[in-house]
């Protein structure tokens, strides 16, 4: 199958999944993950009406951008660390999906108020499985932190993101997915910020995620096909 043919298989199901929701297919975000991805399927998914793609490390992102059509979104959805934010604020991206600490939220905050006067679109990753290797706040952090994360004056906070432990099967990543969507409602009730993004969802759960109510779902090797991760290094 063509990476048009995929696109399309996609985007069917993720209508589907999203009328199961109670929603309609616009309601959900398609993020193509083209990491390790030669630019030359980045721009055949263009052509077929992709504009969303993810990447999870910045320096890739940054070589393959110039190299795609302006009107490209693209989303950075691998850990950031402090002394990339700049680097990464310069890059035009239009959204940080996985902002793990506060520092790197402080930092994003401090630098945007230097480069521009525009507020960061970012995500905060949380860390729904609870386990310690992970990336990610935990929720009881997150709330404890809630008050001081949205006093940063320069970022645009619009919601939550996760990568849930792999599964067996999607429907046992369920509980992970309906975690994020609970916290994101609590973290409404407390206030200011409508946090109206979650972002959660990959190749193998995407609808079940969206099911949950994802409102990204971040799809790699269902479009592009298996990766090679020798292009990464
Ligand atoms: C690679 C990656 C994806 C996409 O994974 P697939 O299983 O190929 O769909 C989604 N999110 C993040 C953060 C990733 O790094």
């Amino acid at each position: 199958m063509s990476i048009a043919e995929r696109l399309d298989e996609v985007r069917c199901r993720i209508g589907e999944a999203a009328v199961r929701s109670g929603r309609t297919a616009d309601a959900v975000r398609l993020v193509a993950v083209s990491k390790t991805m030669p630019s030359s399927a980045v721009a055949e998914a263009y052509a077929a009406g992709q504009r969303d793609f993810g990447e999870n490390r910045l320096q890739e992102l940054l070589d393959k951008k110039p190299l795609l059509p302006p009107d490209c979104r693209w989303h950075l959805i691998g850990p950031l660390q402090r002394n990339k934010v700049r680097k990464a604020l310069n890059a035009g991206l239009q959204i940080i999906h996985a902002v793990d600490k506060v520092e790197v939220a402080a930092a994003i905050s401090r630098i945007a108020l230097e480069v521009s006067s525009v507020p960061v679109q970012m995500l905060l990753e949380v860390n729904v499985d609870g386990e310690a290797s992970k990336h990610g706040f935990s929720a009881a952090e997150l709330k404890r932190l809630w008050e001081e994360i949205v006093q940063f004056p320069m970022l645009d906070i619009q919601g939550l993101m996760c990568i849930p432990s792999p599964v067996e099967k999607a429907e046992y990543a369920r509980p992970a997915f309906a975690a994020l969507r609970a916290l994101a409602e609590d973290l409404r009730q407390s206030g200011p910020l409508p946090l109206p993004v979650l972002s959660m969802g990959m190749s193998s759960d995407f609808e079940v995620a969206i099911e949950e109510g994802a409102t990204h779902v971040r799809v790699g090797s269902l479009i592009f096909g298996s990766r090679c991760y020798s292009f990464a290094t």
